[in-house]
């Protein structure tokens, strides 16, 4: 690996250069495209990212889940390398090229069920939850579409629709797409631990009562909530909503742009309840870090819609493609499926302990790389957003990348790429951990 594995501080954070990058940025970028950390990105590989002044810090974001098999990683690197001399663009709807339908069997044979299917490849998470709900409208003949209390799925007008938090996602930016309805999910630590199949009968009451089985298009889930909190429905949720699904002639559409590709210790995160969905969206892990997304499903569905009415200039980039063959030929060949559970045992027992000792520290959950912990008043269920914004600043001085989430903004999330190793995740976890005791200090004083 050409970067070195070890978290290193030359400077504090942000050093000078990074202070004088951002200070173009704030002259020169929309204001309205923000940063997590005010520190400028130099390289990149396993779980480390060096910035600008030399400053290596431990990597437990993957820049939003994408580089699940690691920044740069070698096979991407080779098969990039060798695609961009050869071609960068034709446009697969003008002379199409061979990677695009080599990812479109990849997917087809990797995504839960083992029926038909057709896969159709675009750039951006969000453009590929338009087109699968494009794609469900054509197979239906119906309009509504339902999504959950907490979801996300993105920024464009009709995924702004869908996604819940209004701000920042939504905020002043109306008005929405009609035609989507929001069904309550279900999320043990605030429903009181409502079992899986009655919270999906009171999700399906209202779908029913204030939409109507035979107008509703497609149910488009996260079978983990992403931005929504790490939110893992309690079992047997997602198994009724997709057998109601069937029942209703509804199609079932498992966003799974977030929990794609290993991230949580499945293929894909409905593997794990052998749930079969009629369409899956993927994207950020599918091709590690460049912009990649798909819808794949159910051939009858997937080929509803006419010639020519799916599609984009650039959607399935020969780059990208080449991208995801290798991403995905790395998460096969390095075993990241089970790489993805050692690490969800090693993030979970020391977050476990962390809990058992300090109250404000209210669920641990997840599942895979992609564990989260929600912050809570001390004996309350009452979010704690200032702690969750404490420690992930306490974290980030001292080098390491963690993300926050959730409505409230209450819940730190932990997604490291797969080729981190044990040693920086653990001191990505002792990091974290003085983190939480300095923000008690601080309570104290
Ligand atoms: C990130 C995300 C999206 C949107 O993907 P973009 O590539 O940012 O458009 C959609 N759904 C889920 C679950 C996501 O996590």
């Amino acid at each position: 690996m050409s970067v070195p594995q070890r978290r290193h501080l030359t400077t504090p954070l942000p050093g000078p250069r990074s202070q004088e990058l951002m200070a173009r940025k704030s002259a020169a970028v929309a204001g309205g495209v923000g940063t997590t950390m005010p520190v400028f990105a130099a390289q990149a590989g396993g779980g480390v990212v060096v910035d600008v002044d030399g400053n290596s810090l431990i990597d437990l974001g993957s820049g939003i889940a994408v580089t699940t098999v690691g920044n740069s990683a070698p096979r991407v690197v080779a098969a990039v390398q060798e695609q961009v001399a050869a071609f960068t663009h034709t446009c697969f709807m003008v002379t199409p090229y061979e990677g695009y339908v080599a990812v479109a069997e990849a997917l087809n044979r990797l995504t839960p069920g083992d029926h038909e299917k057709r896969t159709a490849l675009f750039n951006s998470g969000a453009e590929a939850v338009e087109n699968a709900v494009k794609i469900a409208r054509a197979h239906t003949g119906r309009q509504a579409v339902v999504v959950f209390d907490h979801a996300y799925h993105g920024r464009t007008n009709l995924t702004m629709a869908m996604t819940a938090k209004s701000m920042p996602y939504k905020q002043g930016f109306g008005p929405f797409a009609s035609e989507v309805y929001r069904a309550p999910l279900s999320y043990p630590f605030r429903d009181g631990g409502l079992d899986g199949a009655t919270a999906a009968a009171r999700a399906l009451d209202v779908v029913e009562k204030q939409v109507g089985a035979v107008n509703v298009a497609a149910v488009v889930v996260e079978p983990i909530q992403g931005e929504g909190g790490f939110i893992e429905p309690a079992p047997g949720f997602l198994p009724a909503l997709a057998a109601w699904c069937r029942e209703n002639g509804v199609v079932f559409v498992a966003d799974e742009v977030q929990t794609g590709f290993a991230r949580t210790g499945d293929l894909f995160a409905c593997d794990r309840e052998g749930v079969v969905p009629d369409l899956v969206v993927t994207a950020k892990g599918i091709a590690g870090g460049l912009p990649l997304s798909a819808v794949t499903g159910r051939a009858e569905i997937m080929d509803a819609p006419h010639a020519g009415g799916l599609g984009g200039t650039y959607g399935g980039n020969p780059l990208a493609c080449a991208a995801a063959l290798a991403a995905i030929e790395t998460v096969e060949q390095d075993g990241l499926v089970e790489r993805a559970r050692a690490v969800e045992a090693f993030l979970k027992e020391r977050l476990h302990a962390l809990q058992a000792r300090d109250a404000r520290v209210g669920d641990v959950r997840g599942r895979g790389a992609m564990i989260a912990v929600e912050l809570v008043r001390p004996g309350t269920t009452d979010p704690d957003p200032d702690l969750a914004r404490a420690v992930s600043a306490a974290a980030h001085a001292e080098g390491v990348i963690v993300l926050t989430c959730g409505t409230y903004g209450n819940v730190l999330r932990l997604l490291p790429p797969l080729a981190i190793d044990d040693t920086l995740l653990g001191e990505g976890l002792d990091v974290l951990e003085a983190a939480f005791a300095s923000t008690l200090v601080g309570a104290a004083q």
